[in-house]
């Protein structure tokens, strides 16, 4: 298949190019679009067809549901059955943007894009090319992210062509995504809700809105089955071996990844380290190659750039990738959880 790839501007929205791939979309077709979180791969999310070849080419495991993604609250009435109040209330305040509610689905909704749940996940993403494509199409769109499964996440067009060039339809690149992880995945079907992915939405956010909010337990301990079937598979994965490397002493985080990363290198590996400015300044001029992770202050940058951190690792052929951990608050909790998936849980824990 030949995998077209169109450039689209963000801002005039290049109305023949939106309407010519909504086309694409609306007859059966895989699209790849640009959102605020990554980008996200596309089909008519009632076309059976066009659903499983959305996990085909993906290689995506079929008892991992997708998020159906809309442009209008209209479209909530072919979907769930009804909207709880706290569901009201977090769709309120953070639609369109980076959160997906899990709510009971209608009948009618197909199994295959929620691999035979009762419940469905809907979100309704903050970006102009999307909202646009979605709403020329006229469908509900069914999309995971637009990558092979397992792999980093794509949070720019061309992160996708690497991955399913020759495999969808077409790759509608709208600039490198602002967020740079995932939505947040809330399940609502409850009487509080429960945060079954952490994502671009915090807990403290919704907190603010709604009160009380929980974790599933899977998040923090394996041995509860997690209620979002996709957190229990291997994802984010560079094709190096990676450490996560977590403790509350800058000093002596720097020491051991310093230690950890230069063992390696005297071995012959080629290693990369991925930590903080400061955690960084400390372990000073080192042959092998440094990441920056930006800020400890500000996670949200961080979050912006761990898939192209991962991938960049992937481009030069990294043996060892040596990361830093951070606290699990406000956008922490989503980095962390990036970070331990994308390290297969080989983590290390420093005692001070
Ligand atoms: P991705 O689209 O690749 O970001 O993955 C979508 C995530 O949403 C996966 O972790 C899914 O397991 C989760 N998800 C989608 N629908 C549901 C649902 N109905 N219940 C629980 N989790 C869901
Ligand atoms: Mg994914």
């Amino acid at each position: 298949m030949l995998t077209r790839y169109i450039k689209v501007n963000s801002l005039n929205l290049e109305p023949e190019k939106i309407e010519e791939t909504a086309k694409i979309l609306k007859e059966g077709g895989l699209v790849a679009f640009p959102t605020e979180t990554v980008y996200g791969l596309g089909a008519d999310a009632f076309n059976p067809q066009a659903v499983r070849n959305i996990f085909k080419a993906k290689g995506r495991p079929q008892d991992n549901p997708l998020i159906i993604h809309i442009w209008s609250n209209e479209q909530l009435d072919k979907l769930v059955k009804n909207i709880p109040q706290k569901a009201h209330v977090l769709m309120n305040n953070f639609w369109p943007g980076p959160l997906t509610v899990v709510l009971p689905k209608k009948e009618g909704v197909m199994s295959e894009a929620t691999s035979g749940l009762d419940t469905v996940g809907v979100r309704m993403p903050d970006h102009p090319v999307a909202l646009k494509l979605f709403q020329r199409s006229g469908v509900a769109v069914a999309a995971p992210s637009a990558n092979i499964s397992g792999k980093p996440s794509p949070t720019g067009g061309l992160h996708v062509l690497k991955d399913l060039a020759g495999k969808i339809d077409v790759v509608l690149d709208g600039g490198s995504a602002k967020v740079g992880v995932e939505s947040t995945v809330v399940d609502c079907t409850g009487e509080i809700p429960v945060i079954l992915r952490p994502g671009g939405v915090t807990k403290e956010e919704m907190e603010e809105v709604v009160g009380e909010v929980l974790l599933d337990p899977a998040l923090h301990r394996k041995t509860f089955k997690p209620k979002s079937p996709g957190m229990k598979y291997s994802h984010y994965a560079p094709d190096g071996i990676m450490y996560l490397v977590v403790g509350k002493s800058i000093k002596s985080l720097a020491e051991k990844l310093a230690d950890i990363s230069m063992k390696r290198y005297q071995a012959g590996y080629k290693v990369a380290l991925l930590a903080f400015e400061d955690t960084l300044a400390l372990i000073g001029e080192k042959p092998y190659i440094k990441l920056s992770l930006g800020s400890r202050d500000n996670l949200s940058i961080t979050a912006a750039k761990i898939y192209g951190l991962l991938r960049q690792c992937d481009r030069l052929k990294i043996d060892f990738i040596i990361a830093e951990g951070c606290p699990r608050k406000g956008m922490g909790l989503a980095v962390m959880n990036r970070l331990e998936k994308a390290s297969g849980g080989k983590i290390i824990r420093l005692q001070d």
